[in-house]
């Protein structure tokens, strides 16, 4: 593997809030208060996340994963301290554990972090903002959503996304998803847009309600429009829904 460093593609969501996309439309969220900013996700492992979001804010950084896929932690090399939801570990340790990671990271010079723990409802005070971590458990053990309620956006990494990764090793039972959505419900007035780990620009808050029912109505067995989906060597089923989502399962 190749360990190239990489520019993102920088967007901004308004003056303190920036999507940053990596080549592989992963997706980094900086997020600036008065005092610090928060980093949520640091992409596939390529674009120095550190560097770009000091150059966009000039504040003392915390680094935050909504879960512990590749995609998602590739670039926590670049920090100190990272925090994460414990029930994820395993899957850092998964990764790291890959001959080919390690061959990179040695090469390199590079190191991953130590991993602080991610209280469910944790608030993070970063002055004058104030993002709220929920546990948020099915697409992973460990998946959190972060809401921003004065910015009213909802980060929600691979949680609530068009395309649900229900289907994975590691993935819960689509009950476990049900309930993560519901419990979170009575936030659903708080947010007006969705910023999850692939956005290449924000997603309506809609998306929550679409999900919700779509996942419904699979758990009560409506599979007729299901269709087949191919991922590596694998075929699993997806469950499509409102506007080219699709819920991914095994049945
Ligand atoms: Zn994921």
């Amino acid at each position: 593997m190749d360990f190239q460093l990489q520019k993102p593609r920088i967007t901004p969501i308004n003056d303190h809030v920036w999507l940053l996309n990596d080549a592989y439309n992963c997706a980094c969220y900086v997020v600036a208060g008065a005092d610090k900013a928060m980093v949520i996700d640091t992409m596939i492992g390529f674009v120095d996340v550190r560097r770009a979001a000091e150059a966009l804010t000039g504040k003392p950084l915390i680094c935050v994963n909504t879960h512990g896929h590749s995609d998602h932690i590739g670039g926590n090399w670049a920090f100190d301290t990272a925090l994460m939801h414990p029930a994820d570990l395993p899957l850092v340790d998964e990764f790291l554990d890959d001959p080919e990671v390690q061959a990179v990271l040695g090469e390199n010079k590079l190191s991953f972090p130590g991993f602080r723990p991610v209280a469910d409802s944790e608030i993070f005070d970063l002055g004058g903002l104030e993002l709220q971590a929920f546990h948020f458990p099915g697409h992973t053990a460990g998946e959190i959503v972060l809401l921003d309620r004065a910015d009213r956006i909802l980060f929600t990494g691979d949680g609530i996304i068009g395309h649900l990764w229900m289907q994975l090793p590691e993935s819960l039972p689509l009950s476990a998803q049900i309930d993560s959505l519901r419990r979170i419900r009575p936030l659903r007035g708080e947010y007006d847009v969705i910023l999850h780990g692939h956005c290449t620009e924000p997603e309506t808050a809609g998306l929550y309600d679409a999900m919700l029912d779509a996942i419904l109505d699979l758990q009560a067995g409506n599979t007729v429009n299901d269709e087949d989906y191919p991922w590596h060597d694998r075929v699993s089923r997806a469950h499509p829904y409102g506007d080219c989502w699709k819920i991914v399962y095994n049945p």
